[in-house]
């Protein structure tokens, strides 16, 4: 087997990041087994995604249909059975690119994006896996900064999905509020979780945890961890989405 220099680094990066999962998962008295890796590349490219793909990795994450779009074509032939999922807040009129690339959305913040994502799944005639985002707050004045839909609202959010034809409530994802412990707002949103799974018993996933925070996101119940500076490196540069998820 031959092996480049880049997927050796790549396989100690992987190795290391997936004995933090397992030894928060353990220290929690979880199944390491229930906690699944996202490999996020955005702004790597497509050649970073074959090497950890060469790994076993087989789920990334992107948080521009654009890039995502790309990096999925270049791959297609050679990888068919890579899973691509979206991070990054979605608008409304690349609902249908989304759709196409049959991408599970992470980002769904919104009731209009609900009925976008719907209508063009429909239109593709397949049904897409969908995450509500939940805005998990932050210090003052950066209320939002990071995305998603506010706790209030994200039940209503919820039964939209669940009311959808062509979409399939996963679960809730969040990023933790930047400058702050991150434990009491996964708390908060685990609780959250858990009140909409009681209404929608398919929504048995939790998606949190980046590389700072994948252990306090496994520890609250996380079962999808979304990591890419800890895998791929600092990103080389920062696009304005950056630990956003929201466009300016
Ligand atoms: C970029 C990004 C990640 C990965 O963050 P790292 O700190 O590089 O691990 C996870 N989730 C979302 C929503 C992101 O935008």
């Amino acid at each position: 087997m031959t092996s480049s220099p880049l997927v050796s680094g790549l396989a100690e990066k992987l190795r290391t990041v997936r004995e933090r999962i397992d030894a928060a998962a353990r220290a929690a008295g979880r199944d390491p087994a229930t906690v699944r890796l996202l490999a996020v590349s955005k702004t790597w490219p497509a050649e970073d995604v074959r090497a950890l793909a060469a790994l076993g990795q087989r789920h990334f994450a992107e948080n521009r249909v654009q890039e995502l779009a790309g990096k999925a074509a270049e791959l297609a032939a050679e990888l068919p059975d890579l899973r691509w999922h979206l991070v990054g807040q979605l608008q409304r009129n690349k609902a249908a690119a989304a759709a196409r690339l049959g991408v599970t959305v992470h980002s769904v913040d919104r009731a209009a994006l609900v009925e976008a994502l719907d209508r063009a799944a429909e239109r593709e005639q397949r049904v897409l896996d969908v995450y509500v985002q939940v805005d998990l707050g932050g210090p003052e004045g950066e209320l939002g900064a990071r995305g998603g839909a506010l706790p209030a609202d994200v039940p209503a959010l919820a039964d939209a999905v669940g009311e959808s034809a062509a979409l399939r409530l996963r679960g809730l994802m969040a990023v933790a509020p930047r400058r702050r412990e991150p434990a009491p707002a996964f708390a908060r949103l685990a609780e959250l979780a858990e009140q909409i799974r009681a209404t929608h018993p398919g929504a048995s996933e939790l998606s949190a945890g980046m590389s700072g925070d994948l252990e306090a996101a496994v520890t609250a119940g996380a079962t999808v961890v979304r990591v890419g500076t800890a895998l791929f490196g600092a990103r080389p540069l920062a696009s304005p989405a950056e630990g956003d998820t929201r466009a300016p």
